[in-house]
């Protein structure tokens, strides 16, 4: 703390779910938002599960082209809500004349309009910087009818040339995301099932609301233990506890597993009465 400031410190955990045994398959702590986190905690999911493939659904606050992207290329079906898409310029395009209105024709590298119009494009890749950093290429797709157009007043707000749609060089995956997700509603609706809880018992059940550390690293380190706790308990509720012991006995990882044990056995007390509970009350 600086005397007479408030120095506030925020950590963001990323945190991946199997929908079959409602398990953590991956889990790290970030010092930013979702909006660049997909890719991490996707692939190191499909790592950890030495998995080929998987569908992954996530919640429109990861809903990022280059992100969904990187997942598709390393064989992931993405199922990503979709940002809704706003009019910023009230005097401009109108509801109907959104760009996901415009229809692209992959073969002839061209757009149509609503009015029936072809947006043609030069091919020339145009960039877009965010804070001074390249973000993204795009290309530019425009038509000459648009001077001659009876909706033009509803399609774009400039008085002075005609309606401009920009195809990013992520475009292909996200038409592809975007088609998953709204072909897939009853799927991503399981989403909230399979990974809420989970915050529900860490946060509300043990009361993690904050973190004991401070420091991104050391954060981490105290949410996989946190996790690591959380699946121990929930893997009582899939195995006996003597499969659990012998699972661990017999399981290779490249780490040293005394780590592992190490930490099992300062909670052995706890595995133990929760075994108890429920060889003894559970249902
Ligand atoms: S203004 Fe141009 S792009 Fe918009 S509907 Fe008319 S012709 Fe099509």
């Amino acid at each position: 703390m600086i005397q007479g400031q408030v120095v506030e410190v925020c950590y963001n955990t990323q945190t991946a779910v199997d929908d079959k045994h409602k398990l953590v398959v991956a889990t790290h702590t970030i010092n930013r938002n979702d909006r660049n986190a997909l890719s991490a905690i996707a692939l190191e999911a499909k790592e950890n599960l030495k998995a080929n493939e998987f569908t992954l659904l996530a919640d429109k606050g990861y809903n990022n082209a280059r992100e969904i992207e990187a997942c598709q290329q390393n064989d992931l079906k993405t199922i990503v809500a979709q940002q809704e898409l706003v009019n910023s310029n009230p005097k401009g395009t109108t509801k109907e004349y959104l760009v996901d209105k415009f229809k692209y024709n992959k073969k002839n590298d061209t757009y149509t309009c609503p009015a029936g119009q072809t947006l043609t494009t030069f091919g020339t890749w145009h960039t877009k910087k965010r804070d001074d950093k390249i973000s993204y290429h795009y290309k530019k797709y425009r038509t000459p009818e648009c001077k001659n157009c009876p909706v033009k007043y509803l399609c774009t707000g400039k008085a002075k040339g005609g309606r401009e749609i920009e195809r990013s060089q992520y475009a292909e995956s996200v038409e592809r995301n975007n088609k998953n997700y709204s072909k897939n509603q009853s799927l991503y609706r399981k989403r909230q099932e399979i990974n809420e809880h989970i915050f529900g018992t860490i946060k509300r059940k043990w009361g993690y609301y904050y973190t004991n550390l401070i420091g991104l690293e050391k954060v981490n380190g105290e949410w996989s233990f946190i996790m690591l706790n959380y699946n121990i308990k929930r893997v009582l509720n899939i195995f006996t506890l003597d499969d659990l012991m012998l699972t661990l006995k017999n399981w290779k990882p490249k780490y040293r597993k005394e780590w592992l044990f190490a930490f099992i056995v300062a909670h052995l007390n706890r595995i133990i009465r929760i075994k108890y509970f429920q060889t003894n009350f559970a249902a």
